[in-house]
């Protein structure tokens, strides 16, 4: 299935068809040839990586060598269950963050400053690459004890502990990332210009929310491309605008994009999209038990044996790449939702549109993506599509 689905991605990546014809209303030749080949190496670089972590994973799963190496994790670690699951996993992180690497340096570095959207270093891209790694294994590899630890302490249920704590830590990190994390790799300052403050304040009454801060983040010392989010829970928020949206988007523009991520906040759809995530967590947690069960000799007591983590990866890894069209065309979804409520929320349909053919025209998008690709990958609809629906929302008269 997972095959079929890489067979047809490469197929559309490599013949994409032809381009809507409704394209070129908004776009000339060259800028929609453009995109196209932007998004191909996009694309490719993604199946390519995909592909050899798979082959990777797989490799120590059905060969010998997983089996091999998990002796070598339990002579390291003298015995301890614990200790050894925690090797196995290193030795794991370490081989795909290997083989990935060149393929994070070539699309996020290379790619991008040879399109002229990076404005990074090769130092600060290392940086920044170091930082991200430091934080993943720590995160990891606490998750990764705590699953060898849970699955010697209640073998027949850890599954229902491991879907309990990750429903709890996707919570929490809402609320800690854009507090403790984001400003590892950003600066957020206080937004200075008055008429952002009054515009976002008229916004937010309108839609009956209330913004505790709008801050602006240096986004430009890594890429020319825009962008803007809400960030934390509840009653009070703070909202993020890239510099670089300020800078090069006119003011009914950068209205556009702050009614857009209000309408996510007022419509709900982060909390709605934490619940998708923490129901289909557990179900994931207990289909991979059952296929655990299933395949391995499993001792009665005890933590899994370390070469487990293989299969868990391997399990993550395709059923993260099957359940994307899921997720995505619910992504899609309330991405539509949220532009039509922006565009009654500003009154003005006419900036949204140009809004979308900046964005897209600014950061090279593909503006009318083969429909499979769009199915499979696409977390917002293309934009096309999202400038037909922006423009078929009724109008009131007037502003409210
Ligand atoms: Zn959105």
């Amino acid at each position: 299935m997972a095959g079929l689905f890489a067979l047809l991605y490469l197929y559309f990546t490599l013949f994409p068809g032809p381009v809507d014809p409704a394209a070129q209303q908004y776009f000339s030749a060259a800028e929609i040839a453009a995109g196209r080949r932007y998004a191909q190496a996009k694309r490719l670089i993604f199946l390519a990586s995909f592909a050899v972590e798979v082959g990777v994973v797989a490799w120590l799963v059905l060969g010998p060598a997983g089996g091999r190496l998990a002796q070598v994790a339990t002579r390291l670690g003298k015995g301890r269950p614990l200790a050894a699951g925690f090797l196995f996993f290193l030795a794991l992180w370490l081989l795909l963050r290997a083989v990935n690497l060149p393929f994070s340096l070539y699309s996020s570095y290379f790619l991008e400053h040879q399109w002229g959207f990076s404005t990074e270093s090769l130092a600060g891209w290392w940086a920044d690459y170091l930082k991200g790694a430091a934080l993943d294994l720590v995160l990891s590899g606490a998750g990764v004890l705590l699953f060898f630890w849970a699955t010697g302490r209640w073998p027949q249920t850890w599954w229902l502990y491991a879907g309990t704590f990750l429903a709890v830590w996707l919570v929490v990190a809402n609320y800690l990332w854009p507090v403790l994390v984001a400003p590892l790799f950003n600066r957020f300052t206080p937004v200075r210009d008055p008429e952002i403050v009054i515009m976002v304040k008229r916004l937010a009454e309108r839609a009956d929310l209330s913004v505790d801060k709008v801050l602006v983040m240096d986004a430009s010392r890594r890429t020319t491309k825009a962008n803007a989010y809400f960030a934390g829970l509840g009653r009070t928020r703070r909202i993020v605008l890239y510099d670089t949206l300020l800078r090069d988007y006119s003011s009914d523009e950068v209205e556009a994009v702050v009614a857009h991520e209000m309408a996510h906040w007022k419509l709900g759809h982060v909390r709605r999209g934490t619940i998708y995530g923490i129901l289909a967590n557990f179900a994931l947690w207990l289909l991979l038990f059952l296929l655990l069960r299933l395949t391995l000799d499993l001792p009665r007591r005890g933590p899994y044996p370390p070469e487990t983590w293989a299969l868990v990866v391997l399990f993550f890894l395709l059923t993260s790449f099957l359940g994307s069209p899921i997720t995505n065309v619910i992504s899609r979804r309330m991405e539509t939702a949220a532009d039509s409520y922006a565009v009654k929320l500003t009154g003005d349909p006419q900036a949204a549109v140009r809004l979308q053919v900046n964005l897209a025209r600014r950061a090279s998008a593909d503006i009318s993506p083969p429909p499979f690709i769009e199915w499979f990958s696409y977390t917002h609809p293309s934009t096309l599509r999202r400038i037909e629906a922006i423009r078929a929302v009724p109008q009131k008269e007037g502003r409210p």
